[in-house]
């Protein structure tokens, strides 16, 4: 409990840069209106969209709230702002996160650009994994940067747990092919694989990662198979570019947003999944072991808000107690 406490408390202090970026500009919206008028819809929008939430999920947010100010025959700004609130979290739930690759037998591919955060998120996974008592084999198929495999080394060491390294001259399939064969002779629970950020170019990155996944369909079918793209969230809407590219490749299922600690684009978590259609479910808010952890979006939305000092879970509590009461 102490750990989730203090998990919220260190993504409420990353997250005060988008406080300051977006939300603020947000609750200053409700400030300077009196009514509902089209200006303040106009305006919230805009504020959403500069808060890199994207075009989207901003107009599925924005519609809601006009329903929500419809069938509630809400007339003020601020009788709709826990509406908002409300909205932005259920837009986030759009996608049922998907956690089976964390008890069940799995393949975890980790793919993403260099420099994301792709390594240390894998060392993070594996001790995620250790801690529930699974057999971890890590296999290092970044073969084009040497450093990547020395660093996987290190986290695979503090993790306690074994790896496959490429031997001199192998490509990255030829390696993730050895590391099947013995996650499936030593009977490991998770393979989780580091991919290539770069190759010689993004084409030859692209099929390299259609030939793994081929590799994985074909030789290890029987296990649970997660692609997890890892997205760095200080690049805000670079972010989704680099996404949609790697989704032209494999079979995406989730998304791990790392550096949400300092970045002033933390809208982007919101805008990721009705852009994508996959959802976050990992978020990194540090470099540390124990900050990266399941992506929740009440959690999110609480911390980005900032609600202890807003008070808006207040308003929230209010304006469902006078639901209620009619
Ligand atoms: P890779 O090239 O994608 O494998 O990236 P690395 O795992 O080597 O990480 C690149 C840098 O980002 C390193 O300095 C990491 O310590 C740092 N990093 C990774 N995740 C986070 C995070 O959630 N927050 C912060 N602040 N730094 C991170």
């Amino acid at each position: 409990m102490d750990e989730k406490k203090s998990f919220f408390t260190r993504l409420k202090e990353g997250l005060s840069k988008s406080r300051d970026n977006f939300v603020n500009n947000v609750i200053d919206v409700f400030d300077t209106y009196d009514y509902l008028t089209d200006e303040f819809y106009e305006e919230l929008e805009e504020m959403f969209v500069m808060g890199d939430v994207g075009v989207k999920a901003t107009t599925q947010i924005i519609d809601r709230l006009k329903a929500d100010v419809d069938s509630q025959h809400l007339k003020t700004p601020m009788q709709c702002k826990a509406y908002l609130i409300k909205n932005i979290k259920e837009q986030m739930q759009v996608t049922k996160s998907d956690y089976e690759f964390l008890s069940e037998p799995s393949v975890v591919m980790v793919i993403g650009v260099n420099g994301v955060g792709k390594t240390t998120t894998i060392g993070k996974l594996a001790s995620i994994y250790r801690a529930k008592g699974k057999k971890v084999l890590i296999c290092a198929a970044d073969t084009f940067r040497a450093a990547a495999t020395e660093q996987l080394e290190e986290w695979a060491k503090r993790a306690q747990v074994d790896i496959v390294k490429a031997t001199e001259g192998s490509d990255p399939s030829s390696v993730l092919f050895d590391a099947v064969n013995a996650a499936k002779a030593r009977g490991v629970d998770v393979l989780l694989v580091d991919t290539a950020g770069r190759l010689h170019n993004k084409k030859n990155l692209m099929e390299e990662l259609k030939k793994m996944h081929r590799i994985v369909e074909k030789n290890y079918g029987s296990v649970k198979q997660e692609y997890l793209i890892v997205l760095d969230a200080t690049t805000g809407q670079n972010a989704l570019v680099q996404a949609r590219e790697f989704a032209g490749a494999v079979p995406l299922s989730g998304i791990i947003l790392t550096k949400m600690d300092g970045t002033a684009k933390g809208g982007i978590a919101i805008a990721i999944q009705s852009e994508l259609n996959v959802p976050v479910k990992f978020i990194g808010v540090g470099e540390k072991i124990e900050d990266l952890q399941e992506f929740d979006p009440d959690t999110f939305v609480d911390a980005l808000f900032d609600f202890k000092k807003e008070g808006a879970m207040e308003d929230l509590s209010k304006v469902e107690a006078l639901h209620f009461e009619d």
